[in-house]
């Protein structure tokens, strides 16, 4: 196993909100503050994406 607590979490676009990925981030220190720029299939082009707890 892995060291520290691991949950799965949304990768949402800033933009428009959508929910594009699904990943699995260390939040054994509170949320990450991790921005991606990843491809937003709603909009069709690369966008800022922020982790989102469910
Ligand atoms: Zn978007």
């Amino acid at each position: 196993m892995a060291k520290g607590k691991r949950e799965y979490v949304w990768l949402e676009c800033k933009e428009c909100s959508n929910r594009n990925y699904r990943t699995s981030v260390n939040v054994s220190e509170g949320t990450p503050k991790i921005e991606l720029k990843k491809f937003c299939s709603k909009e069709r082009k690369h966008t800022v994406h922020k982790i989102r707890r469910k």
